[in-house]
């Protein structure tokens, strides 16, 4: 299923059954904790035991992506498949670029009904813990999503960006129906409203530049999580991946 993935796909891609790696560290610091200062508990610990195992049990990874052909763009903008992107610096920041992928994943919305399930019985603790594991394993699969495309755009002769999501750095959220309109969630049963708010929660939707000059060399927190051990682009060593072994 991977193997077929191109970072040119003009169909959306659907990838299911992923090897989704939760990283401690991220859902901890979903709960407040700052990496390498604060110090858990152990009964905190045990909390993101117990809350980390059912969110493994509970967690259905999906992705979908397209890619359309950039027609055109400035320093704050892309067009693209028909639609009118204004991100602040884009074209500094990925250089120039031929053709923008837009992505959206989920882990579904199992966590969150057992997350309500808990917050009904009172049981705060895990029912918090439990939420962050979510938005961590969202946060996991968009990571995996950006290393796969990287791996792929290699295979291509292409280079794939880091990626930016509507009400990041700048970039409205408000313009998240036109990343639905280039990429639809329906394929993975995500859908925006009004408020441009996914369902389900835990959801991110994403965009990414690419194209044999696309600028990449100040992205490091991609390759730290990315798996592809003899990688010769590689710009900083792994340290956790975001794939299970
Ligand atoms: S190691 Fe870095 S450059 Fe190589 S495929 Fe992974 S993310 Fe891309």
């Amino acid at each position: 299923m991977t193997a077929a993935l191109s970072v040119l796909s003009p169909t959306p891609a659907v990838l299911e059954g992923l090897p989704l790696a939760i990283d401690r560290d991220e859902v901890l610091r979903f709960q407040g904790y700052k990496k390498d200062v604060d110090v858990p508990s152990p009964q905190v610990l045990a909390i993101f035991e117990e809350a980390l195992a059912l969110g493994r049990s509970l967690i259905a990874p999906r992705v979908v992506y397209r890619a359309v052909t950039v027609t055109g763009g400035a320093a704050d903008r892309i067009d693209a498949g028909g639609e009118r992107l204004h991100i602040p610096q884009i074209g500094r920041l990925w250089g120039r670029i031929d053709a923008v992928g837009a992505g959206i994943c989920t882990v579904g919305e199992a966590i969150e009904a057992r997350v309500r399930v808990l917050f009904d019985a009172r049981e705060f603790p895990l029912a918090v813990m439990l939420d962050s594991v979510g938005s961590a394993a969202a946060e996991s699969l968009a990571e995996y999503a950006n290393d796969l495309l990287c791996q792929a755009g290699i295979v291509e002769g292409l280079k794939v960006t880091n990626r930016i999501s509507p009400g990041y750095a700048g970039w409205d959220v408000a313009e998240q129906d036109r990343l639905f309109r280039l990429c639809p969630g329906r394929p993975i049963g995500v859908s925006l409203n009004e408020a441009c708010f996914m369902t389900p929660g835990k959801s991110i939707s994403w965009l990414v530049g690419v194209g044999p000059d696309a600028r990449v060399d100040h992205y490091f927190t991609q390759c730290r999580r990315c798996w592809m051990k003899a990688c010769a682009y590689r710009r900083a060593p792994a340290e956790r991946t975001v794939r299970r072994n």
